[in-house]
């Protein structure tokens, strides 16, 4: 069973078409990485996944539950990074995971919460409010919200933004065990760079329309610079 497989995505704004009709499979045991041009969908597609934002048309399965209807179970299978943190400012690291453990029915909260912050090198952290850390901190923090309840699917929107070195070696090491223990990740950057170390596929979306796939390859990053550049 694919871990995210949906058909024929549309998503309408007035009248600016998003999303022109996307079909795609992510199988378990892959990381796929959604590469575009500013405003080319990306966002867009993975808020549709991450039953953030209806399709306008088309239909998509989960881990074989679909969509609009089983909504609430998908999303505990989902981790989500997204645009925004999900974070309360003035609740502190720990805090804010205690929130989400509780919201989860975690067993072992407390050791789960130590364990995601150590993996994001926040440990010596965890008693600070949000609002005092800084940006790349904060993002730290959101990614490990979004592994806190080890969701089968990782949806991850620009996860490098913000990140130091430090950072990306961390990610890279998540996306990497992720993959490893048969999870999914579908992971939208702009940073070719990045990408091209950590996906297994490339996706390549323009104006709404999926114009390109390939595996990942030497010849990736050069292929996905060369796409980006053809824009206008
Ligand atoms: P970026 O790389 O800049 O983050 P993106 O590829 O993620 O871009 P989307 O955010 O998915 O692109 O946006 C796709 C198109 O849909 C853009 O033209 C955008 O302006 C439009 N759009 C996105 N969200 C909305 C909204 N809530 N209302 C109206 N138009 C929207």
């Amino acid at each position: 069973m694919p871990a995210i497989e949906a058909v024929g995505l549309t998503k309408r704004y007035g009248n600016r078409l998003a999303l022109a009709g996307v079909s795609l499979r992510v199988e378990t045991g892959e990381c796929v990485g959604i590469f575009g041009a500013n405003g080319a969908g990306k966002s867009t597609l993975l808020r549709i996944l991450a039953t953030l934002v209806r399709p306008t048309t088309g239909h998509v399965r989960c881990c074989g539950l679909a969509l609009p209807g089983q909504a609430n179970e998908i999303r505990r299978l989902i981790g989500v990074v997204g645009h925004q943190t999900y974070l309360v400012d003035d609740l502190t690291a720990w805090e804010n995971l205690d929130f989400y453990a509780r919201l989860y029915g975690l067993r072992d909260a407390a050791g789960r919460i130590q364990d995601v912050l150590d993996r994001l090198g926040l440990g010596d952290r965890a008693g600070e409010r949000v609002r005092a850390l800084s940006r790349g901190l904060q993002q730290r923090l959101s990614i490990a919200r979004a592994i806190l309840h080890r969701p089968l699917v990782l949806l991850l929107d620009e996860p490098d933004t913000g990140l130091d070195r430090e950072g990306r070696d961390r990610l890279q090491a998540l996306i990497a065990d992720q993959v490893a223990r048969g999870g999914a990740v579908l992971l939208a950057t702009h940073s070719v760079e990045f990408g091209s170390q950590v996906v297994s596929r490339a996706l390549f979306l323009d104006r709404g329309r999926l114009a390109w796939e390939r595996p990942v390859g030497e010849e990736l990053a050069g292929e996905l610079e060369r796409q980006l550049r053809r824009r206008p």
